[in-house]
C-alpha cells in the first residue's frame, strides 16, 4: 500500500520561496514536508537559469541562481525538512478544522494541518514542438534547458525559438559550440535589444547561422542520438541541418495544473490571497511567491520571501491553537533545530 505521511505543514513547490518557507516555519517550531514535481529543488532558479547572476537579492550584490538555492537549502537544513521530489500534488481533501490530506502522483497521502502553496507558474512542463519521435531523443540529444553550458562544448546545436532564452543561449553557446543554428519562424527576435544585437553580430561573423523564417519539421537519428534536424519554410520547402543537439525554447506551459481544481479563488494563473496573511479563500491553505496574487504583487523572489514570513506567522495559530505567538527576531531566538 502507498505510504501515509504526517507533517505539521506541507509546502507545495521547492522553488526559492518554498525553501525559505521551511526556514520561516521552522523558526516557529513548525515541521514541513516539501513536495515538488521536479527531481531537484530550486524551481525556476534551478530549472531555467542556474548559472545566471541575480542582482536584486538584498545583501547579495550578485548571486548565481544555483548558488542562491544552495544557500537557501543550507538555511532550511537545521529544520530537517523532508523533500518529496519527482511527484506532483494532485488532490487535496479536508479542511482547517479536521486537517488536510494531500495525494501525490506517486499515490502517497500526506496528512497536515496547513498547506503553503509555493507553486510558482505551476508544475513545470516545457512547450514541446510537435515532432515525430521527439521523446526518444529527450535527455540525450534534445534538452529544454541548459544545466551546464560545458556539456555543449564542440556540439552542433539547433536552437528553436525567438525569445529571450533562444537568443541568450545562442549568444552564450556560440563561442564553445562547433556550430549554432537558430531556427525561428519570423525574421525578428523578441528578446532584449542588446542580446539581439549580439546575435546579429555573431551571425555576421559566421559563428551563428540564422535559419529564418523556418520551423522545425523533423528529427533524424537513432537510439536517442540526433544526426540532423529538418526545417521547413512557410512554402513547405524543407532542408536538413547537420546537428547533434536540439534546444527547443518555446517557453513553459503556464498552467497551474491540478491546483486550479481545488476550489481556490483564481485570477488568471494566480491564486488570490489576503495580503497580510497570504491565506486563500480556503482557511488553512496559504499561497506564497509567484503563484500568489494580491494588489501590488511583484513576481520577485524578495517579495516571495516576505510572503513566506507572513504565511508562516499566520499558520502558527492554526498549527498551535493553544499557544500565543511571541514575535522574536532571529538574532534573539537563534536557530534551534526541530
Ligand atoms: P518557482 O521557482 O516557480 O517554483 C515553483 C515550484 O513548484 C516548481 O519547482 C514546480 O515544479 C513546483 N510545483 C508547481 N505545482 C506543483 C504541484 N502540483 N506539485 C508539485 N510541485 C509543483 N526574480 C528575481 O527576483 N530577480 C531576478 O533577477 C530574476 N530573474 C529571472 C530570470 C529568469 C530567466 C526567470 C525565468 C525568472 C527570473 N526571476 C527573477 C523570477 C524568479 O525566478 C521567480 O520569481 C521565482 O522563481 C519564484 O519562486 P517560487 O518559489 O514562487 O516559484
Amino acid at each position: 500500500p502507498a505510504a501515509r505521511i504526517e507533517s505539521d505543514a506541507v509546502i507545495i513547490g521547492a522553488g526559492p520561496v518554498g525553501l525559505f518557507a521551511v526556514f520561516q516555519l521552522g523558526m516557529l517550531g513548525i515541521k514541513a514536508h516539501v513536495i515538488d514535481a521536479l527531481d531537484e529543488v530550486g524551481g525556476q532558479c534551478t530549472a531555467l537559469y542556474p548559472e545566471k547572476p541575480i542582482y536584486d537579492i538584498p545583501g547579495f550584490p550578485a548571486v548565481d541562481a544555483g548558488d542562491l538555492i544552495t544557500k537557501l537549502e543550507a538555511q532550511a537544513a537545521p529544520f530537517h525538512p523532508v523533500y518529496l521530489l519527482g511527484r506532483r500534488v494532485e488532490a487535496v481533501a479536508g479542511d482547517a478544522e479536521s486537517g488536510f490530506t494531500l495525494t501525490t502522483s506517486k499515490g502517497e497521502t500526506v496528512a497536515c494541518k496547513v498547506i503553503l502553496i509555493a507553486a510558482g507558474a505551476g508544475a513545470f512542463g516545457p512547450n514541446r514542438p510537435p515532432l515525430d519521435g521527439l521523446e526518444d531523443f529527450e535527455g540525450q540529444s534534445v534538452f529544454y534547458l541548459v544545466k551546464r553550458r560545458e556539456d555543449f562544448r564542440g556540439k552542433r546545436i539547433v536552437i528553436g525559438g525567438g525569445g529571450d532564452s533562444a537568443v541568450d543561449w545562442a549568444v552564450s553557446l556560440a563561442p564553445i559550440a562547433e556550430k549554432v543554428f537558430v531556427v525561428h519562424r519570423r525574421d525578428k527576435f523578441r528578446a532584449a535589444p542588446e542580446s539581439v544585437r549580439q546575435l546579429h553580430a555573431l551571425a555576421e561573423s559566421g559563428a551563428v547561422d540564422l535559419v529564418t523564417p523556418f520551423q522545425l519539421s523533423g528529427l533524424q537519428g537513432s537510439a536517442g542520438q540526433l544526426t540532423g534536424v529538418a526545417v521547413k519554410d512557410l512554402d513547405g520547402n524543407e532542408k536538413m541541418l547537420d546537428a547533434d543537439r536540439l534546444l527547443p525554447f518555446y517557453g513553459l506551459a503556464n498552467t497551474l495544473g491540478p491546483i486550479a481544481d481545488w476550489g481556490l479563488d483564481l485570477h488568471k494563473h494566480q491564486i488570490t490571497v489576503e495580503r497580510s496573511t497570504c491565506e486563500t479563500n480556503r482557511p488553512g491553505i496559504y499561497a506564497i511567491g509567484d503563484v500568489a496574487d494580491y494588489p501590488g504583487k511583484l513576481k520577485l523572489i524578495l517579495q516571495g520571501f516576505a510572503d513566506a514570513a507572513g504565511a508562516a506567522h499566520a499558520a502558527f495559530a492554526r498549527v498551535f491553537p493553544d499557544q500565543a505567538l511571541h514575535f522574536e527576531h532571529s538574532t534573539t531566538k537563534g536557530v534551534t533545530e526541530l
